[in-house]
């Protein structure tokens, strides 16, 4: 590969840190957002620009209640014009629960002598893979401790099992993986094993909060954690997921040194990462922290609308650690995936669901306990599109996420039937009558309103197959 000087420039940014506190306190301190550099910037990102540093905190900076309300109206355009009506559902999946890191925020941190430590065996991972495809899931993110036993090898090994369990007529077909950053040949080993995204959570952009809060083993080192996604596109994996966890320090830094992440992986690799997630802290096993920068409900609010407004081509990842109400009213602001049916207990899914969560063997709460089809149901009739699509990561067409909006027409010529296309096999295969009609009279509605801008055969006729018992069809 031949590049030119600028580029060079850039590449010597690679795996170096990126975060100036300074700088992101300039803008957060000094920008004035008037009301119309604030319509400015939303309107710039209608049109589907990624918003600066500045630009981002001039959103941030607005606190009058009608610009809010500005900027969350144009986070819900923005969702509506561009993203469509398609949720990606997944389900998260704890490997095992064994880590040497002090985290003082998670219930499996090493000083927290009440947790009772398990890895799943390949069997039991077996039975809880059965278990989640039994609900419907095709999309699982297996979660890992940071612990020597959870080597590259061991974590491949682990996503090779759950592509390999053909159970019914379903079968995973993505996998991502949530666990400790690696070094390059750890990377690559992973990739190897055939992994949708790479997550890593940066927690804290703050670095003495980050030193405060991270009190013992290898996630200690703020760099390591910081330039880890860098490692894994130097492994090749150019699918990435960053996050930043909310509440460990001040929101508005936070957003920006998610924004400043993002800055970087589209300079220097030129492919910003694919998904942004944004836990809330949530109870845990004795947790003890310092509760000053809490997000409140509203700053929540705002802080999601923000994000979606500054990454227009970014996915947006929410779980089930919000309640229900919370998850619906934030949906409208463009999140992209939502998890479904969510249990974290090592070994959950197979079990008689409890009455409450056991934190010894869970990360932290949930506060979203509705099964895979209270949600799909609920989705159908608020007229959203649940899809458990994978075909672009099947078929090579990496980068999918840039191209549905880049690629004229792409969401509707691929990204829209392949997700009734997996809604019908859901609804052939796990749902109940009640939601089966919902969902075959949402697909007719969807199907007739594509059919206003293109030609709907083959889509029907792919409907008709699934509805004969074909399955895993897409285009
Ligand atoms: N051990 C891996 C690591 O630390 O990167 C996997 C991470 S953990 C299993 C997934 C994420 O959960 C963490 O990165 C953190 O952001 C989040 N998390 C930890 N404790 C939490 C809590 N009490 N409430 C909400 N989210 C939490
Ligand atoms: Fe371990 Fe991850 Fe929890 Fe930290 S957040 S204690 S690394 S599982």
């Amino acid at each position: 590969m031949i590049y030119h000087p600028e580029q060079y420039r850039l590449r010597d940014q690679r795996m170096k840190p990126f975060i100036d506190p300074d700088e992101i306190w300039d803008y957060l301190n000094s920008v004035k957002p008037d009301k119309q550099r604030v319509r400015d910037v939303i309107q710039a990102s209608l049109e589907k620009k990624r918003l600066s540093l500045e630009e981002t905190a001039v959103l941030i900076n607005a606190t009058d209640p009608d610009l809010v309300e500005e900027i969350k109206e144009g986070a819900r355009t923005l969702k509506e014009k561009v993203y469509g009506e398609r949720i990606v559902l997944f389900a998260p999946l704890y490997v095992g629960d064994l880590c040497t890191n002090n985290c003082q925020y998670c219930g499996f941190r090493s000083s927290n002598k009440g947790v009772k430590r398990l890895t799943l065996s390949d069997n039991e991972l077996i039975t809880e893979t059965k278990a989640l495809i039994d609900q419907g899931h095709k999309r699982l993110i297996l979660v890992y401790g940071e612990h020597p036993k959870y080597s590259a090898e061991f974590i491949a090994e682990t996503v090779r099992i759950v592509y390999g369990v053909k159970h019914g007529s379903g079968e995973i077909r993505r996998v991502n993986i949530n666990a400790a950053p690696f070094d390059i040949p750890g990377f690559r080993t992973i990739k190897d094993a055939g992994i949708g995204t790479f997550q890593v959570f940066q927690e804290t952009y703050h670095e003495p909060t980050y030193a405060r809060v991270h009190l013992g083993g290898v996630k200690r080192n703020y760099e390591w954690r910081l330039t880890a996604l860098d490692r894994a596109q130097e492994a090749g994996i150019d699918d990435v997921g960053i996050g930043a966890l909310f509440g460990l320090y001040d929101w508005r830094f936070e957003v920006m040194g998610l924004v400043r992440h993002v800055n970087h992986f589209e300079a220097v690799y030129r492919v910003g990462p694919h998904t942004i997630s944004f836990p809330r802290i949530q109870n845990a096993l004795s947790l003890d922290i310092d509760k000053t920068h809490i997000v409140k409900d509203e700053e929540f609010v705002r802080l999601v609308a923000i994000l979606r407004l500054a990454v227009p081509y970014t996915g947006l990842i929410l779980t089930a650690r919000e309640p229900a109400h919370t998850r619906t009213q934030v949906l409208r602001f463009g999140v992209s995936q939502i998890d479904g049916g969510t249990n974290l207990e090592l070994g959950g899914y197979s079990k008689a669901k409890k009455e409450e969560q056991d934190l010894s063997m869970e990360q932290f709460q949930i506060n979203d306990t509705r099964s895979l089809n209270e949600i799909m149901d609920e989705l159908i009739r608020s007229g959203y599109i649940p899809s458990f699509c994978t075909a672009c990561y099947r078929l090579g067409r990496t980068g999918e996420h840039f191209m549905e909006f880049s690629v004229p027409g792409f969401i509707k010529r691929y990204c829209s039937p392949n997700a009734l296309l997996t809604l019908a096999e859901y609804l052939e295969d796990y749902a109940p009558e009640d939601t089966k009609a919902a969902g075959y009279k949402l697909i007719d509605e969807k199907v007739e309103e594509l059919g206003k801008h293109q030609k709907t055969d083959r889509l029907n006729e792919k409907i008709l197959q699934i509805r004969q018992g074909k399955r895993d069809l897409y285009f």
